[in-house]
């Protein structure tokens, strides 16, 4: 299961239904934490809130403390994948960042020690 990564999107078959009355579903989450520390990974999932999946809860502070997320997710559905739920496709994350300005995604650019800027925040930085 882990070898997920963080921004991937999974199409899983997961069970949706009441007691008793199982009913398989596909959805569509994202991954956004990985906790490799115990035997078992966790994965975190982002998941939309027209899903409708029963199992989510609403992702408070102690997950964006755990698992380093940004604060966009907090208030947001939330769900761990578990070997019980059927990953039928992953799509992995396009490499690359946001740019601090405008939030235009650059690919392949890779964060270090100073901010992220796209070419054109670089050319005019009052865009
Ligand atoms: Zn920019």
């Amino acid at each position: 299961m882990c070898d997920l990564l963080l921004g991937d999107e999974l199409v899983i078959d997961i069970d949706n239904g009441s007691e008793g009355h199982p009913r398989r579903e596909e959805q569509k989450i994202q991954v956004i934490g990985i906790d490799d520390s115990g035997p078992t990974p966790s994965v975190l999932c982002y998941v939309p809130a027209y899903s409708c999946i029963k199992r989510t809860f609403k992702i408070n502070k102690k997950h964006a403390l755990f698992f380093n997320l940004p604060q966009k997710f907090l208030g947001e559905e939330g769900m761990f994948i578990t070997s019980d739920d059927i990953v039928l496709s992953v799509k992995h994350a396009p490499e690359g960042e946001l740019c601090d300005n405008c939030g235009t995604f650059i690919q392949y650019a890779k964060r270090g020690e100073g901010p992220v800027v796209c070419r054109l925040c670089l050319q005019n930085p009052y865009r």
